[in-house]
Parts: structure tokens; sequence; C-alpha cells
């Protein structure tokens, strides 16, 4: 691999972070369950019109939450890789990433052109 280790320390420092963020954000739509994250609904109150925004609110928030765990599966891939050191190449054609697409999105898991 042609990634030095300063610039690939960056990278796992940002996918780490990432990953905090994505967890922080996940638990504040979700509570995990067998290391899944299921949409809490609770806290439903009585008044009608509260309720009704509970509704909106929960089916607004699986899109996202979906949207937040996929990202979440793709950075924890991406920190598999750089553990088993196939991190860098792409899943489809097997040809290195270009960095400047790593350090935009360092958990790319194809190349430019696939
Ligand atoms: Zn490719």
């Amino acid at each position: 691999m042609t990634i030095d280790t300063k610039t690939l320390t960056e990278l796992k420092e940002a996918l780490l972070t990432e990953k905090a963020e994505l967890e922080s954000n996940l638990g504040r739509i979700a509570k995990p369950t067998d290391g899944e994250y299921v949409t809490t609904f609770d806290e439903v109150g009585n008044d009608r019109e509260d309720n009704a925004t509970e509704v909106e609110e929960y089916t607004d928030n699986l899109p996202v939450e979906q949207a937040l765990e996929k990202k979440l599966h793709e950075v924890n891939a991406a920190l598999a890789r750089m553990e088993n050191g196939t991190y860098g190449f792409c899943d489809n054609c097997k040809q290195e990433i270009a960095i400047e697409r790593l350090q935009a999105n360092p958990s790319a898991q194809t190349c430019i052109k696939c």
C-alpha cells in the first residue's frame, strides 16, 4: 500500500471521530438493543397534539437512523480494513483508491471510477 503512516493515522483518527459522532447521534434517536439500534418511541404524552408531533418525529427519525447506521457500518468496515491491511483498495476493481478521495471520505469503499 502506498499510503504513508502519517496519512493513515490521520485517516484513522478521522474515522474514529466520525464513528464517535455517529454513535452519539444514533444514541440521541435510538437505543442499542442486542447490538442493533431501535428507534425509541417512549414518552408518549396524553395530549393529542403532542402525540401527533411525536409520531411525526418517529417517522422522520427512521430514514435518518438508517442512514446513520449505514454510515456507521461503513466506518467500522473501513477500520476493520485498516486492521487487516486491505484499507485503501477499491472493493470493486481492487485498484488503489486515490488518497484525495480517502481524505475527503475516509470510509470510501470504491475508487472514483467505480
Ligand atoms: Zn474501482
